[in-house]
């Protein structure tokens, strides 16, 4: 018999790629579906295709309805997580739930799902009886794709990072704070730009706009556009931020590495104005002195989404950037060269699309695995 699967944040960023990619791979034919909303309810459902688009939305926080579930598919985010899923629990369901949020991620009880990388682990937890599925940090998901390679052959000693995480990274909020920052600088370059002006002039007004009070910043809390923040996520005891602490924490799980044998990662987190798509920039320690062409080899045969870009200009301009990764589920890594500090010491560049691998695609494929 199909199994009944509930969906919960289909209309935020991630959940709306989730549901595109299933279309695409024709998954809404394994399963019965319910959408849900937590401000929509009685709507009519997302008009996906004409079988879907016949139903109505129900109210994500109904307990008795939620119940029903066979499984549960949320990225509505934390709130409704820390609100819902131990109430559920409590109540006795034993269903599948399947979370984007990252608050069950460090969990005994959950997986943090990434298959090409745990596999293994993944259909290992599901005979164990495990029934919470969590996609990782975006970032996370994002590096351990790029650098499989080396994590599978223990080549890793350390791994120092800077990120660059594009706005649609934040959610919904931050993509329309970029668009409204574009719009409001628009109004002025629309009547000011001209090529008698001095640019100096223009540079100064630009910035003065920026930092006016009125500039859209709602979510951001900061302008983005033109400008980059230092920061993601709350403050960690230690100093890092939640977002750089979650690097070495998730990673390690993900592996399932004892405490004596974890990886040591960190580095800064920064938001840039780029729409979608993660960067990060590595220093990676390695255990060996090994050789450029290995290490590409190893890093290239991992899996079948990672692909080397040559160390060069024009390949970075054209293959290692947000515009040419958006959308797709390619894990393009670059500038890789030995650093100039030793010889078992590797810099390297990679992005991947974190709406995709960073997000929706390892749910849409742990959904498979349970169906
Ligand atoms: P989001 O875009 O803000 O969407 C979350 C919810 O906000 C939607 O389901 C919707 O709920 C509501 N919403 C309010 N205004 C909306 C609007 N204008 N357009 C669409 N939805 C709107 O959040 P998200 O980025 O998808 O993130 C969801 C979860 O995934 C979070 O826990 C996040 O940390 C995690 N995550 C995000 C990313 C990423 O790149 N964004 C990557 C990895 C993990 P209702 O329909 O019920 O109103």
């Amino acid at each position: 018999m199909k199994k009944t699967v509930g969906f919960i944040g289909w209309r935020g960023m991630v959940g709306s790629v989730l549901l595109k990619r299933m279309l695409e791979e024709n998954d809404f034919d394994k399963f019965n579906f319910i959408f849900f909303s937590t401000s929509q309810v009685g709507v009519k459902n997302p008009s996906l295709n004409k079988e879907i688009s016949k139903g109505f939305l129900k109210d994500a926080y109904n307990l008795d309805e939620l119940r029903e579930l066979d499984i549960i598919i949320t990225c509505q985010g934390s709130f409704y997580t820390n609100k819902i899923y131990s109430l559920l629990r409590f109540s006795g369901w034993m269903g599948y739930w399947i979370d984007a949020a990252s608050d069950l991620r460090m969990k005994k009880s959950s997986l943090i799902v990434l298959d090409p990388i745990n596999y293994k682990n993944i259909k290992k937890s599901l005979e164990n009886g495990v029934k919470t599925f969590i996609g990782g940090n975006c970032t996370v998901s994002l590096m351990m794709l790029a650098l499989g390679g080396l994590f599978r052959n223990d080549l890793i000693e350390w791994i120092s990072f800077s990120t660059y995480q594009a706005a649609s990274g934040g959610g919904s909020g931050y993509i329309m704070d970029l668009l409204k920052q574009i719009s409001f600088l628009n109004k002025y370059l629309s009547k000011n730009l001209n090529l008698s002006t001095s640019i100096l002039k223009i540079e100064k007004k630009i910035t003065k706009i920026t930092k006016n009070k009125n500039f859209p910043q709602r979510s951001s809390l900061a302008p983005l556009i033109l400008n980059l923040i230092p920061w993601i996520d709350s403050k960690m005891q230690n100093g890092q931020s939640r977002e750089e602490w979650k690097m070495e924490k998730e990673t390690n799980k993900i592996l399932s590495r004892k405490k004596s044998q974890e990886i040591k990662i960190d580095g800064t987190c920064v938001r840039v104005g780029s729409l979608r798509c993660h960067s990060q920039s590595f220093l990676i320690k390695l255990k060996k002195n090994i050789d450029l062409k290995s290490i590409e080899e190893v890093i290239s045969h991992d899996n079948e989404w990672v692909s080397v870009v040559p160390n060069e200009k024009y390949e970075s301009l054209h293959r290692l950037t947000p515009l040419s990764v958006s959308g797709t589920l390619k894990i393009p890594i670059g500038r890789l060269r030995k650093s100039s500090i030793g010889d078992k010491y590797l810099s390297a560049f990679s992005i991947g699309d974190q709406l995709l691998w960073g997000a929706a695609e390892p749910l849409r494929r742990v959904l498979r695995f349970l169906l």
